[in-house]
């Protein structure tokens, strides 16, 4: 082929879909390590109401959320029906009218310039318990029409889907690099090798290892995260909002009385992917706080998944510093299911050196090599 990707997250996967739709000739590798953030994420699609001031990190949140329109819209006409996405808005509830009114205030200064944000609304505490039954009563909300919720294993599969349909090959395996002097020339994967002009790593918080064997030293860190699935019986979830509360915790519904509430954030704790009586505790008790109603809903599972920070918690994307041939996007954090799909199609253009909407010297590799 001529590019070979190892690593198919919701990164990999897109930069392969869009690569393929280019007509280019791609090999697609995933190992399918446990905890790969895709398969665990929450899927909360809703840049706007954030507290983070980083230009370059909102851009592409900012970016990455008006793309998933046009994305889902794509694949749907390419007959990939499933995408796990649904734009069923989401409520950043706060406790006194204090809190309310800034974030309104803040809301609808960033609706101006964001018409996909779509309605900004404020709602009492009636409207708000309305529309997610188990809140304690004391919360209003500021209410955002446009976000939406994905669903990233359904998507990261509609992605390689779609990219098959067009030639897209798909390899399960574990994928090491071969290098001949400083130019990367394919990879091994069981034994056999695969050549390739340019090799990308897209590979999460497993990147790490996989350049340290060609001796370079990448600074992405793995940051644990357990998130808890519940049922309701009987109720139809399939159109609740999201829920953002005051602190760094949120719920979610899907369809079939579907509830994801999370999730912790463990630095240092390496890739353990256990489940953990204290992380499972935090959440019960923070969710429990804020929605009460939950505490008869039937506990299905927890799930554990790695987000990938380099420096500074901001994505890098590009060419790997004194490597021909090897490029890498890595970074995505907290907020890669938003981003991920964006900066994939970024990637791709980038790689087949057509230009660029964003501005690459924001996202420098060179931040993330030692
Ligand atoms: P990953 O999804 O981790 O994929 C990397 C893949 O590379 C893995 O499958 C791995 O097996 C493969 N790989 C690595 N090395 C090799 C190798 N040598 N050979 C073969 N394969 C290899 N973001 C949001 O926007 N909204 C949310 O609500 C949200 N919630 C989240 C909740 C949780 C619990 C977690 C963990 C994350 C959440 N995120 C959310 C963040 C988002 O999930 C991540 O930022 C994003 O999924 C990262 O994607 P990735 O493709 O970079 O990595």
């Amino acid at each position: 082929p001529s590019y070979i990707i190892i690593g198919a997250g919701i990164l990999g996967a897109s930069t392969a879909y869009h690569l393929t739709n280019e007509g280019e000739d791609v090999l697609l590798i995933d190992r399918n390590d446990p905890g790969q953030a895709t398969n665990a994420a929450a899927g909360i699609i809703c840049p706007w109401l954030t507290n983070r001031y980083n230009k370059a990190w909102y851009k592409l949140v900012e970016a990455g959320a008006k793309y998933y329109p046009k994305l889902v819209a794509q694949l749907k006409a390419n007959g990939e029906s499933t995408t796990g996405y649904h734009q069923v808005g989401a409520i950043n509830v706060f406790d006194t009218d204090e809190k309310l009114d800034r974030k309104m205030e803040v809301a609808l200064k960033r609706q101006a310039s964001t018409p996909e944000m779509g309605e900004v609304t404020r709602l009492s505490k009636v409207e708000t318990k309305k529309l997610f039954p188990p809140l304690k009563d004391v919360y209003g909300a500021v209410h955002i029409s446009g976000a939406a919720r994905v669903n990233g294993a359904e998507l990261r599969d509609a992605l390689i889907r779609g990219g098959k349909a067009k030639g897209l090959e798909f390899l399960n395996g574990d994928a090491s690099l071969e290098v001949d002097d400083s130019k990367v020339t394919g990879v091994t994967v069981s034994g056999r090798s695969y050549r390739a002009e340019k090799v990308i790593v897209t590979g999460g918080v497993w990147s790490r290892q996989l350049l340290e064997s060609v001796g370079l030293n990448f600074l992405v860190k793995p940051q644990k995260a357990q998130i808890v699935h519940l049922q309701m019986p009987d109720t139809d979830t399939s159109k609740w909002p999201i829920v953002l509360p005051p602190y760094q915790q949120y719920m979610l519904t899907f369809g079939n009385g579907k509830i994801v509430v999370g999730a912790t954030q463990e630095d240092d704790v390496g890739l353990d992917n256990r489940i953990t009586m204290s992380g499972v505790f935090e959440i019960f008790e923070k969710a429990l706080k804020v929605a009460p109603g939950l505490a008869s809903a039937t506990y299905v599972d927890t799930k554990v998944g790695f987000r990938p920070f380099t420096p500074g918690h901001l994505p890098i994307i590009g060419q790997v510093p004194g490597y021909d041939g090897l490029y890498v996007a890595n970074g995505l954090g907290a907020s890669g299911l938003t981003s991920g799909p964006y900066l994939g199609k970024e990637l791709a253009r980038f790689v087949m050196n057509q230009s660029v909407s964003i501005n690459i010297k924001d996202y420098d590799v060179a931040n993330a090599f030692g």
